[in-house]
């Protein structure tokens, strides 16, 4: 069950007390549920533009109702062909980096007519924006948080602080939030999910000026580590075991570890031992 954001609970197969289906997002209702590229879900269930994984339901669960979405590093197009699917989207720009997942997004445009509504576009990160698209929402996920981080520092120019930024990196999520805090982006919702076996992190920033976070509320998560959910305290009770082995074999290491290194892992774990405690 992910550590889920009240404003944002949708509709996605995941019905649970634990979800307060009245504050559900207009948008989204249907019955899609997971993906993830080329691979099936946990359920062994094919994964598609209609199916998609838990991961990438909860994404478009934050996207708001009838976005002009921007999704960055689309692959084969799933989300934002979900979305203007189930009429939860005005319009869409899926950009990608790579000639393989261009020609796979537009593919999945062009079998579900949806050209008029979604332009595929070969661009690298932000540039895939253009000015007359009026971009309300920008999703970049399925990547590492450092990437994520180095395409809006890159893209900076098409910011412009209305946009709803809807983030899933696959770790780096410290330095993703310090770039967030530094541009002036709040927190406005994060979210836990586990799949597959991975813990995915989902955060949603909105401009907001000056914004300020601790630096253990840049490594948890602030809104995460307010909440403290079972997930969240699982994840980090996994994680403890596995940085303190990774602490004591640098300890015991027989060439010498950079002390930088060392002390950077023995905070984190003092971090995750504190915040359990
Ligand atoms: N967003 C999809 C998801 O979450 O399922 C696809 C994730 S896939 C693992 C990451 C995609 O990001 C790849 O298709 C890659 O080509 C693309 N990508 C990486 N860097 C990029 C960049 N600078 N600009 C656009 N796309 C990029």
């Amino acid at each position: 069950m992910p550590t889920i954001c009240r404003e944002a609970a949708v509709n996605i197969g995941l019905r649970s007390n634990a979800f307060e289906m009245s504050a559900i997002a207009r948008q989204n209702r249907g019955p899609i549920r997971m993906q993830m590229p080329d691979a099936g879900d946990e359920k062994g269930r094919e994964l598609n533009e209609q199916t998609l994984s838990m991961r990438l339901e909860r994404v478009a669960a934050h996207v708001p109702a009838g976005a002009r979405l921007a999704d960055i590093g689309s692959d084969h197009g799933y989300l934002p062909v979900a979305l203007v699917r189930r009429g939860a989207i005005e319009m869409a720009v899926a950009g990608e980096v790579a000639m393989t997942p261009y020609r796979a997004a537009e593919r999945t445009v062009s079998e579900n007519d949806l050209q008029s509504r979604i332009s595929v576009r070969l661009a690298d990160g932000l540039a895939a924006i253009e000015a007359g698209d009026r971009i309300t929402a920008i999703s970049l996920c399925g990547m590492g948080g450092e990437t994520i981080r180095n395409i809006l520092d890159a893209g900076k120019a098409r910011l412009n602080g209305e946009q709803r930024l809807i983030l899933q990196p696959n770790g780096g999520e410290q330095p993703l939030r310090l770039w967030l805090m530094n541009n002036g982006y709040q927190m406005r919702c994060e979210e836990l999910l586990r799949e597959n076996r991975f813990d995915y992190e989902i955060i949603v920033a909105e401009f907001a000026g000056t914004v300020s976070y601790t630096p253990q509320e840049l490594y948890f998560g602030p809104l995460l580590l307010q909440a403290r959910s079972a997930a969240f305290l699982a994840k980090w009770q996994r994680r403890l075991g596995h940085k303190q082995r990774t602490l004591n074999s640098l300890r015991l290491a027989s060439r010498p570890v950079p002390e930088d290194k060392v002390q950077d892992l023995a905070q984190q774990v003092r971090w995750i031992t504190e915040m359990l405690a």
